[in-house]
């Protein structure tokens, strides 16, 4: 009869070839960090941490561009708070707010609908960055805004679909690890499928356990040679997802190129408004023109976010870029790959 054995001693056991395991999900990494699982897995496990912080990838550009909106058309900026503190290429929006730009702190787009509705004398234009799980969010926000009749509103949209950055990382990665709240709402057939192009992954949760096992399961599935797919989140991720936010989304968005910080401009990877809510996209709103950003030269935001260097690697870690100071995005966000290795690696 075979014996069980605990996920701690499957991964320590662990003596085959290097696994590059990534970590797509800002928080995922945290987790990994702050629950010292790093700290339990052999030498040739490697984890690497992935693109799926949402500040971290978006561009300096948008950062540009939202700073247009503030300084140059006097519109009032509405924001979650960590990307006030991303440096574009001259300033970040609290460098703008410096200079007298409106930028307003919030914590969803509806909030940023309320400010609106309330501030009918300004222009409020919503920064719509991130994934899956916040794509629907910002889509609501255009419907309640124009069931209000409001039109003072708008999004500046940089959302992002993972499944694009799956293909585009696939060879510097053996195993992903999926983030679970994406695939609550996109469901797993997407992913599933991406064992026929030889992508493998694991979904996982959050909490120790979760993380622990799902490390477990991608070791002894790597171990027989053949690329897999496993939902070890099975209590949250279902094969459908939420129908009903794929729905919403798909009424008020069409995908679209989209520029990532440091993996360029991946086609199709992109979500914008429909033309027939124009009205609502802030690009075309204030017709702003074409900019085209500059990250920092010392900054290795871009090379950590493809997995091919540790922030530890960064000339400026921890000396010059530090969380009260950050020079990329990657140490500004909560999620970001920097700042959890200052928080917790170093
Ligand atoms: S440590 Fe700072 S400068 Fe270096 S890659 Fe990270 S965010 Fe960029």
């Amino acid at each position: 009869m075979a014996t069980k054995r605990t996920a701690k001693e499957i991964l320590t056991a662990y003596n085959g070839p290097k696994l590059r395991i990534m970590e797509v999900c800002g928080t995922h990494t945290h987790e990994i960090f702050r629950q010292g699982v790093r700290k339990l897995l052999p030498e040739n496990i490697e984890l690497i941490s992935g693109p799926g912080c949402p500040v971290c990838v978006t561009p300096v550009g948008f950062i540009d561009e939202a700073i247009y909106l503030a300084l140059e058309k006097n519109v009032t900026v509405c924001t979650f708070g960590d990307l006030v503190r991303v440096p574009g290429t001259q300033s970040s929006l609290a460098g703008a707010r410096a200079q007298g730009a409106k930028v307003q702190v919030v914590y969803s787009p509806l909030d940023a609908v309320t400010y609106a509705k309330e501030h009918p004398e300004q222009q409020v234009v919503f920064l719509s960055v991130g994934f899956e799980t916040t794509t629907p969010a910002s889509c609501l926000a255009v419907e309640q805004a124009k069931e209000q009749g409001l039109e003072n509103f708008s999004l500046l949209t940089a959302n992002k679909t993972m499944p694009s950055a799956y293909h585009a990382l696939k060879d510097s990665v053996d195993v992903y690890l999926y983030p679970g709240h994406v695939n609550a709402i996109t469901g797993t057939a997407l992913v599933e499928s991406l064992v026929e192009e030889g992508i493998s992954g694991v979904v996982t949760g959050f909490t120790a356990k979760e993380l622990m096992t799902a490390l477990a399961v991608a070791v002894v599935k790597a171990q027989e040679g053949k690329p897999f797919f496993v939902n070890c989140y099975p209590r949250v991720v279902t094969h459908e997802g939420s129908p009903e936010a794929q729905k919403l989304v798909t009424r008020f968005m069409e995908p679209c190129d989209t520029e990532w910080r440091g993996l360029g401009v991946i086609p199709q990877s992109g979500m914008r408004l429909r033309e027939e809510f124009s009205a609502f996209d802030a690009r075309k709103k204030f017709d702003i023109p074409p900019i085209t950003g500059r990250a920092n030269p010392a900054c290795r935001c871009g090379e950590v976010l493809q997995g091919k260097c540790k922030s530890t690697d960064c000339p400026l870690f921890g000396t010059v870029c530090t969380p009260l100071h950050p020079v990329g995005a990657c140490m500004v966000s909560n999620e970001g790959a920097c700042s959890a290795y200052y928080q917790y690696g170093m």
